[in-house]
């Protein structure tokens, strides 16, 4: 899948929509959830043009995925869920039910979050 410029994150990282900035480095941002699923829900994305978890692990430099990686854990701390928990989750594609094709992490915490995936 070609990545489409006009997604609704990178807008965000072209400042044309404005969001709840966390965190940002060289390599990434992180801002809240516009809709949260808990009392923290904040995304964080990488600012290099990646589709999905797949497109970065394959095509992104050594020096992003590193940045990255800290930076999700950095946001954490800043989050203060780090000791009572929390859950990274990165939705891919159409099974996975990923709505924004500029690749995420969510970090969702603040409350005990149940089953990991509804069992049906
Ligand atoms: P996903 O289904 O993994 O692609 O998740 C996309 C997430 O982006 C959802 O949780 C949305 O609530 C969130 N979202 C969509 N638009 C915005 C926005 N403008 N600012 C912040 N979060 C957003």
């Amino acid at each position: 899948m070609a990545y489409d410029d006009n997604n609704i994150f990178a807008r965000i990282l072209r400042g044309e929509i404005p969001c709840k900035k966390i965190y940002e480095d060289a390599h990434t941002l992180a801002f809240e959830d516009i809709n949260p699923a808990a009392p923290v829900h904040t995304l964080v994305i990488p600012k290099g043009k990646y589709v999905s978890a797949t497109d970065f692990s394959e095509k992104a430099s050594e020096v992003e995925i590193v940045a990255f990686n800290r930076a999700i854990h950095k946001v954490v701390a800043l989050k203060g869920v780090a000791d009572a928990g929390y859950r990274l989750i990165a939705n891919a594609g159409l099974n996975g039910g990923q709505e924004v094709p500029h690749f995420h992490i969510h970090i969702i915490g603040g409350r005990p979050l149940g089953a990991m995936v509804q069992r049906k």
